[in-house]
């Protein structure tokens, strides 16, 4: 017989996991919860590793593909300092495929191809499990059951709560994300200052990074400590003059406040925040570094649902590889007690590596929103091949 197979949620982890179960000849249900793929904008740039991405890609018969969309001149990263004074200015060099970049939104198309995913799937709760099978409960009330069900469902996932009670803590570090349109022709003063690839600056407990996507789009990232609820009080929170409460959505009294935090910084840095539009908050949340669960028949965790870690360039290449490696040990799996024992062992691999990596980013993002911006700087120059 069959398994019924369930992925929950349609992100990097979710859809490469799917994708490769298809590619086996495995039938696959992909449950997600945005009413269809261009129901939200997809997000910025990922830059897609060689040993994990992009071989995840690989298991997937896509790194073809993947090559001819990715940007390899937005591995460029340059950093400057406050007043403007460039520090470092690395280029790729032109074979350079350590870590491309691709933006979101194509990488999520290249990974549906033929996946038929059921869209406005949101799911409320699953489990327990049954002799019968694991029961997924819908946000509108239907259920389902399957025999496995993979739970790649994100930072505050709903598949979570049936293996593990850890819930994301704030990490103390906020982003406020803009993006600029057309960059070449709008703003071409600030595209030559972002270049190909990324820009950061780094001040005390603040930052400030760019990175271009495709079209000539470029999203900036304001980065700073605060409490979570800074926007009540900037003036005792950011330590800024007098002033009321922000409301996020209120682009032109965010724009204000974070022209405030920054005030000092070169213009042209400014002229980053000046000239956004629309402002997201995104406050870091961490799942507790080396996240594990005691296993249970039936149920596992994929990505940012098992591991949610500070974005530092690993989240969607770790999703992506466990995907893919899920996938394989569960094509090659023939039987219940079989699928099993291959979920059991994918577990034990992947809490290692996610938990190597987590100690990474976690202590990467105190070092690049830190009270010493040198600590940035030196950590660049250790990761930053030469
Ligand atoms: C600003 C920023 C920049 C980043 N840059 C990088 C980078 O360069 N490289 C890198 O490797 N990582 C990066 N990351 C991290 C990366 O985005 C995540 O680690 C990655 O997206 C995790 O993939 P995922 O599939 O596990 O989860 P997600 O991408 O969160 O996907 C989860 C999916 O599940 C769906 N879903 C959620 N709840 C439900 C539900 N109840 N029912 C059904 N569906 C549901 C969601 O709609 C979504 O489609 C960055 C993160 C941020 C915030």
């Amino acid at each position: 017989m069959r398994q019924r197979i369930a992925v929950v949620g349609a992100g990097p982890a979710g859809l490469t996991c799917a994708r490769v179960l298809h590619r086996h000849g495995r039938a696959v249900t992909v449950l997600e919860r945005d009413a269809g793929p261009h129901a939200r904008p997809p997000g910025g740039t990922l830059d897609l590793h060689e040993e994990l991405g992009q071989a995840a890609l690989e298991r997937a018969g896509l790194l073809d593909r993947f090559r001819a969309l990715s940007r390899p001149e937005g591995q460029a990263m340059r950093i400057l300092d406050v007043d403007g004074t460039v520090l470092r200015d690395w280029q790729p060099r032109p074979e350079e495929r350590a870590n491309p970049e691709i933006d979101r939104g194509q990488l999520r198309d290249l990974l549906i191809g033929p996946l038929p995913v059921r869209w406005g799937h949101g799911v409320a709760e699953v489990g327990p499990p049954t002799r019968g099978g694991v029961p997924v409960h819908f946000t509108d009330g239907r259920q389902e059951t399957f025999d496995l069900v993979i739970g790649a469902d994100g930072a505050w996932s709903r598949v979570r709560p049936a293996l593990s009670p850890a819930t994301p803590r704030y990490t103390g570090v906020t982003l406020v994300e803009t993006s600029l349109d057309d960059v070449d022709t709008r703003h071409p003063d600030l595209a030559r200052l972002v270049g190909d690839g990324s820009l950061a600056v780094y001040g005390v407990n603040r930052a400030l990074v760019a990175q271009r996507n495709s079209g000539g789009h470029v999203k900036v990232y304001a980065q700073f400590r605060a409490p979570l609820d800074w926007h009540t009080d900037p003036a005792r929170h950011l330590g800024l003059s007098p002033r009321a409460g922000v409301d996020p959505a209120d682009a032109a009294a965010v724009r204000a406040t974070l022209l405030d935090l920054f005030a000092g910084w070169a213009d042209p840095l400014l002229d980053l925040l000046r000239r956004g539009t629309a402002f997201a908050h995104r406050p870091i949340h961490v799942l507790p570094p080396g996240h594990t669960w005691p296993h249970v028949a039936g149920v596992t965790l994929l990505g940012d649902a098992a591991h949610l870690m500070p974005p530092l360039g690993a989240g969607a290449n770790l999703a992506m590889a466990e995907g893919a490696e899920l996938a394989e040990a569960l094509a090659a799996a023939d039987g219940f007690d079989d699928l099993d024992a291959a979920v059991r062992a994918f577990e034990k691999r992947t809490w290692a590596r996610a938990g190597r990596w987590a100690a990474i980013t976690t202590a990467g993002l105190e070092r690049l929103v830190s009270a010493d911006p040198a600590q940035a700087i030196a950590l660049f120059d250790e990761v930053q091949p030469s």
